[in-house]
């Protein structure tokens, strides 16, 4: 008799966000919003100024609690008995500023029981980072940088990052997004909120969007750009699209340019089709109408 087969299963989603409401002073910051991260993933949250993307990484990372729905991060509630296994980093990098770098690492190795020393040490050296210097005399995106390994340096399961990215020149984001990477190659999710996305083609496996509030999108990149066309063509030709489900219209001139989300296969006609970029798809969800509401 052959053996039974193993059972597949697959590890529980990293974060999940169930009908998440939250609102300052009556004002909606996120509005029912439900999405999983899956575990081992980088996930990208995008949206534009204000649409809840803090938010929502304070509410996971157990800084404040949802008025409606619940979210759940490595499989229970966020809060105390996570916070270990959790690295949040906070948006415009807060350190203490009188600390020096090498005392900053030092603190990090006190305050977190699972601190890799010698993994943050190597960090900070191919990061360059002025070990005797104070934090406050620090440039931004030094700063940055530092408060990132910081983050890293707890080797936690769980990464929270809002807005890693921002202050750092093009040669900082790419070794950042190296090292990203590499903390998730060694089996970490990655929460990141940017607005950087052209930097993260080809790094996050999946993107959030958020539209003042709720989510418009939360897909997994691959197939998301398979199942996405930019089409161009001549004003007269919009016809053509009658019938498809548009994301995003843009004209400019007798032109036009459209997201179109396709099913199976792309319309036969006279239409040029094209697989979009990881930024054309963000750009159209986040400058595209949102029909769902
Ligand atoms: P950005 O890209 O500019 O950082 P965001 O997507 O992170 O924006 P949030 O900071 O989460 O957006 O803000 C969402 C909404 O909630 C905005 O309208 C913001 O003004 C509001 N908001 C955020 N924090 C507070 C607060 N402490 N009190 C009142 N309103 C707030």
């Amino acid at each position: 008799m052959s053996p039974e087969p193993a059972a597949l299963s697959l590890p529980a989603p990293a974060l999940i966000a169930d009908a998440v409401t939250v609102a300052y002073g009556g004002r909606k910051a996120l509005d029912d919003c439900s999405f999983a991260v899956p575990a081992g993933s980088v996930t990208a949250l995008v949206g534009r100024n204000g649409a809840g993307k803090t938010t929502l990484l304070r509410a996971a990372a157990g800084l404040l609690r949802p008025d409606r729905g619940t979210v759940t991060v490595l499989s229970g509630p966020p809060g105390d008995g996570v916070l270990a296994r959790i690295g949040f980093l906070a948006q415009n990098s807060p350190l203490y500023s009188q600390l020096t770098v090498a005392q900053t690492l030092h603190l990090g190795a006190r305050l977190n029981p699972g601190w890799d020393g010698p993994y943050a040490r190597d960090l900070a050296e191919a990061a360059t980072l002025p070990l005797a210097a104070r934090v406050g005399t620090l440039a931004p995106g030094v700063r940055a940088r530092l408060a990132l390994i910081m983050a890293l340096g707890k080797r936690p399961d769980l990464l929270l990052l809002d807005e890693p990215l921002a202050a750092l020149d093009p040669v900082a984001r790419a070794e950042s997004v190296t090292a990203l990477m590499g903390a998730a190659a060694g089996g970490a999710t990655v929460v990141l909120s940017t607005h950087a996305v052209a930097d993260l083609a080809g790094v996050c496996d999946h993107v959030v969007v958020l539209d003042r509030g709720r989510v418009r999108a939360a897909v997994e990149v691959d197939a998301a750009l398979a199942g996405h066309r930019l089409v161009n063509g001549a004003a007269a030709d919009l016809a053509a699209l009658d019938g498809a489900d548009v994301i995003e219209l843009r004209r400019a001139g007798d032109g036009f340019t459209a997201l179109v989300r396709v099913r199976e296969s792309v319309p036969a006609g006279t239409l040029a089709w094209h697989t979009p970029n990881l930024e054309d798809l963000v750009l159209g969800y986040l400058r595209g109408r949102d029909t769902s509401a």
